[in-house]
């Protein structure tokens, strides 16, 4: 995994890419940190993994090639 950070709220989540179309996240801290998440009922955020930010920071870091792809 590899870590990232979102541009917004500048929390740091792990990343890893195991395909095109599929991405997974591990929050390294707390989802309250976000303050997109923190407005998410607690059930939410389990399904929603990243803030819009976040997301648009992963798609960003694989287009310029800084994500590797894990299909391991
Ligand atoms: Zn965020």
């Amino acid at each position: 995994m590899q870590p990232l950070s979102c541009r917004s709220c500048g929390t740091c989540v792990l990343v890893k890419k195991n395909s095109p179309a599929h991405t997974q996240v591990q929050w390294t801290t707390d989802t309250d940190r976000c303050a997109e998440l923190a407005q998410r009922p607690t059930a939410d955020r389990a399904t929603v993994l990243t803030c819009l930010r976040l997301r648009d920071s992963i798609e960003k870091a694989v287009r310029r090639g800084e994500l590797r792809m894990d299909t391991s």
